[in-house]
């Protein structure tokens, strides 16, 4: 008889960062991977994501777990702060800089846009390598930068399918710990997934451009890639996905029910709108009955009609 042991485990995650209050598209994610793990019988972690510490808002962390909370999410285990996690990142940096994979670089954001001649896939320049046979003389290390390579790095999302990238000319050697010193979030996030065991990443597709550069990361440090389903992003009328930039509304707890209402009939779940007026936890009865990962759009981006 094959051994229970051979039925693969299951590990999800939400990983908000602390820039502001839940808004509906951060909501989204959390429905979508909290389902995701929960129907398959597995656990769901939360990971704050506050390496970047100039962009924290006093407070945000705090909120988002209490708005999860009323919301009737349950976690398992502590909830992981990136922000105390600089050793662990210290050393897999330590160990691409054993490798030569990563390497220091001096170049500053002005001199990349003036030598850079390509455009990068998030809409910025691609690193064209200035700094990538060793520092010019007389040059001081500012940012560390992992080595990419000219071939193709492709995946199969649950959601959006077969998703390709050329890094070096899509994106150039990236950054893993900034010219402020502070580890960047393509460098966290992997280490993070492979010391909490994460076998599922189910986040928004806002994130799809950046998955490559995250499975290079995980080939690099010898690290497994999880799964991944991007869900479709949660955009305002003028096509902008919903962010604090784009002053979308905190979430309000009084609202829990009809909220998780809204996100599930988002992702395709024919939610009855009357559950609206229930509480959360009849929400999440229903939710987990019929969650069908099927009926989620594949699309990269929904925008939201006012
Ligand atoms: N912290 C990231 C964000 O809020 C999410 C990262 C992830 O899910 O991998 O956009």
């Amino acid at each position: 008889m094959a051994g229970l042991s051979a039925l693969p485990r299951y590990r999800g995650r939400f990983a908000p960062s602390p820039t502001g209050p839940l808004h509906f598209g951060s909501l989204v994610a959390a429905v979508g991977s909290y389902l995701d793990a929960r129907t398959q019988g597995g656990e769901w972690l939360v990971r704050m994501e506050d390496v970047d510490r100039p962009r924290n808002v006093p407070g945000a962390a705090e909120q988002i777990l209490a708005t999860l909370e009323a919301f009737g999410f349950a976690w398992d285990g502590p909830v992981l702060w990136q922000s105390q996690r600089d050793a662990a990142y210290g050393e897999a940096l330590d160990a691409l800089r054993q490798c030569r994979l990563a390497y220091p670089c001096a170049c500053s954001r002005k001199e990349i846009a003036d030598s850079a001649t390509r455009p990068a896939v998030d809409g910025g320049l691609a690193y064209p390598g200035t700094c990538r046979g060793g520092l010019p003389t007389g040059r001081t290390e500012r940012a560390w930068r992992l080595r990419v390579d000219a071939t193709e790095t492709a995946f199969v999302d649950r959601l959006q399918g077969r998703v390709t990238q050329f890094l070096e000319p899509d994106v150039g050697d990236f950054v893993l710990r900034r010219a402020d010193g502070l580890f960047a979030y393509q460098l966290a996030v992997v280490v993070d997934d492979a010391a909490q065991g994460i076998t599922d990443i189910v986040r928004g597709a806002d994130l799809l451009d950046s998955t490559p550069r995250q499975i290079w990361l995980q080939q690099c440090l010898g690290f497994p890639t999880p799964r991944y389903a991007h869900l479709p992003v949660a955009a305002n009328a003028a096509g902008e996905k919903l962010s604090k930039q784009t002053l979308a509304p905190a979430l309000e707890s009084g609202r829990a029910a009809a909220e998780l209402i809204r996100a599930l009939r988002f992702l395709g779940q024919p939610a009855p709108e009357e559950l609206g007026r229930a509480r959360p936890v009849d929400v999440w009865a229903w939710a987990r009955e019929h969650w069908q990962c099927a009926a989620i759009p594949r699309q990269r981006s929904i925008s939201l009609v006012a």
